[in-house]
């Protein structure tokens, strides 16, 4: 039987059946169209896609925001509940691994690789009825729906994204030759799907330490070696890093190759998952253990510049990262506030108490200056693909950053979501229980956060230069954005200055490295704040945007005595504004801007 017969039946209206009597609690999200109740997101795409792209892709957008707040939703809160399950063996002894997956696991896979063709949008026409690659602007909007409903499987999806990159960049005509028409295939029962595994029991972080062998033996590569970490453990090819015999030690030495589940003949390649991780979140998607016993595996690129390229890799899934952290916090507000207008204490519903309206705007700002930060790096990505010098500066920067921060922000986001629900939020019948679990990995995937903090100041501010480049590129938007009063740019203009001194500080010298984190933070912060301003000066954007940027001038790049009030009353009337229903005129905003 499909086990999703067997959950409880859903209910695409389900708040309006509910007795709103005594014993009332509040509705979730779902039924509800993610893109349609997504002011930002709406706004923000007329800005950073050309009207013909904005025109075409608009069905696409709101077909997968009714998807994710209706049967993905409920897909994913199933697959959630029925992890993948490893097999070691087949019934005649042999060692032929394979791992189940739950029937909403492989519907979920066909909407993502069959129906909008995620893995492929970047690289060829076709997807979407598009008849050329998709902006990445457009992408990763789409990504960023889609994680609302489903986290897990976006790491399957956005590693099968990069894989093909990496492939197409690096590879030898021959292997793209036998890779790629696979891999580009929307056909979900036969393409291969691709992922990565880097990390080993000794190297993480310390990517030189991985102890990963490669051998020449009869004109093929063999590999032997413990891959600690492998998401998307049973992908039919994986980019791994090793070090060829005789290379030198330490990153220098490691060569980058593409290692096919099954071999030309059919035959399963000589590697194992020895098992399957027992995770706190992602228990859609199936993280495992690997053992490579001689495996037969590709070149990809030139053998001394291994780590080189698939940082190129990283770098993609770390922006995706952002994404999913946004899309994530996303979910949390909405459900937040789902809440938060219906569910009444003390005779009140609760979004009149200050406190609560507090938390609400906790979790609100860092997930408006999350999509404004994806968005703004999509379109310097979009840029720098056409050849721009300055977008490939900014996306070096703009990349870690988000990734760093983001992920960050999604954990105190989903606690703080669950908590506006109250003891239901801790149950796993509502979302926010999964919220919370799946908000962690985001500060672990692709470099820590201080391994992300480090890469900003170090090598983005500290040898590329990039934040000057940033800088260059926000002082702009700030010039333009004239209808917003010249008092607030002043101080956004000036905390800019300051950010980007003390970066560069902290990364001359070495005995501030402890500060690279709060360095990081301010970058994004200021970062996100001019964004949202300029946003805001644009015709027919939600004027609250310039309001979150205040906020996070106020409260994460301003001094605040902890022992003095904090509470305003620009606070309270911006509250008011970012609160009610009705759309704010730029000079109801802008008299709060300069207060
Ligand atoms: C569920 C899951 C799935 C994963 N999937 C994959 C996968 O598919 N492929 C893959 O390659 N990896 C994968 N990873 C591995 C992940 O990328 C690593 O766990 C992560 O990079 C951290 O490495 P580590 O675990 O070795 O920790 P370590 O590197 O040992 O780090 C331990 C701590 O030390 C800190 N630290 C290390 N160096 C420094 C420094 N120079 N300065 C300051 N602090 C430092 C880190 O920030 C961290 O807090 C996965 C991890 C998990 C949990």
């Amino acid at each position: 039987m499909n086990v999703l017969q067997s959950q409880q039946p859903f209910d695409a209206t389900n708040a309006q059946h509910l007795d709103r009597g005594a014993g009332y609690i509040a509705p979730d999200c779902a039924g509800q169209n993610f893109y349609a109740i997504d002011r930002g997101l709406r706004d923000l795409l007329k800005l950073y896609l050309a009207p013909d792209d904005f025109q075409r892709l608009e069905p696409h957008f709101d077909r997968l925001g009714a998807l994710a707040g209706g049967r993905l939703d409920e897909l994913a809160r199933a697959a959630d509940k029925h992890p993948p399950v490893l097999n070691a063996r087949d019934r005649f002894g042999r060692d032929e691994d394979w791992i189940d997956y739950h029937s909403s696991y492989r519907e979920m896979e066909q909407i993502a690789f069959g129906d909008f063709q995620f893995h492929a949008m970047s690289h060829r026409g076709g997807a979407l009825g598009m008849d050329r690659p998709l902006p990445a602007v457009a992408k990763y909007a789409l990504q960023y729906l889609f994680v609302q409903a489903e986290f897990g499987l976006m790491c399957p999806i956005s590693v099968t994204d990069t894989s093909i990159h990496l492939i197409r960049k690096f590879a030898s005509p021959e292997l793209q030759e036998y890779l790629l028409p696979k891999m580009l295939s929307g056909d979900v029962a036969t393409m291969w799907k691709g992922t990565q595994f880097m990390t080993e029991r000794a190297g993480g972080s310390d990517v030189g330490a991985i102890e990963t062998v490669a051998h020449r033996e009869d004109g093929a590569w063999r590999l032997t070696g413990d891959k600690w970490f492998c998401s998307h453990a049973d992908a039919d090819v994986a980019l791994l890093l090793a070090r060829p015999d005789g290379a030198p030690s330490g990153t220098g030495g490691l060569a980058l190759f593409a290692l096919p589940r099954r071999l030309k003949d059919g035959r399963r390649n000589a590697y194992r998952i020895v098992r399957l991780k027992d995770k706190l979140g992602t228990r859609s998607m199936a993280s495992g253990e690997i053992k490579l016993e001689g495996a037969v595996a590709y070149l990809v690129g030139e053998a001394d510049r291994g780590l080189k390229q698939m940082m190129e890799q990283v770098n993609l899934s770390r922006l995706s990262h952002g994404v999913r952290a946004a899309a994530m916090m996303r979910r949390c507000v909405n459900e937040a506030m789902a809440c938060a207008r219906t569910r009444k204490a003390f005779d009140k519903t609760i979004i009149e108490f200050p406190l609560l309206r507090r938390q609400l705007l906790k979790i609100t700002i860092p997930t408006e200056q999350a999509l404004s930060m994806f968005l703004f790096a999509a379109s310097a990505m979009d840029r720098a693909n056409a050849g721009s010098k300055d977008a490939q500066d900014l996306l070096r920067i703009l990349t870690p950053l988000l990734k760093f921060r983001a992920c960050r922000d999604n954990i105190p986001v989903a606690t703080g979501s669950m908590e506006v629900r109250g003891g239901n939020g801790y149950i796993e019948e509502w979302v926010q229980a999964r919220l919370v679990r799946d908000a962690h990995i985001g500060v672990l995937w692709e470099g820590t956060s201080n391994i992300n903090a480090l890469d900003i100041i170090t090598r983005a501010v500290g040898k590329s230069r990039a934040h000057r480049s940033l800088g260059t590129a926000l002082a702009t938007l700030l010039d333009e954005a004239s209808s917003i009063p010249p008092a607030f740019r002043a101080r956004l203009r000036e905390t800019l200055e300051r950010t980007l001194d003390f970066a560069e500080r902290v990364a001359a010298e070495p005995a501030l490295e402890a500060d690279a984190r709060r360095a990081a933070s301010g970058l994004y912060h200021i970062t996100s704040s001019i964004l949202m301003t300029s946003e805001t000066s644009r015709p027919g954007t939600d004027t609250r945007r310039a309001l979150y940027a205040r906020f996070v001038l106020e409260h994460r790049l301003s001094v605040q005595d902890p022992l003095e009030p904090e509470v305003s009353d620009w606070e309270g009337e911006a509250a008011n504004i970012i609160f009610s229903e009705r759309t704010a005129t730029i000079a109801d905003v802008a008299k709060l801007l300069e207060h």
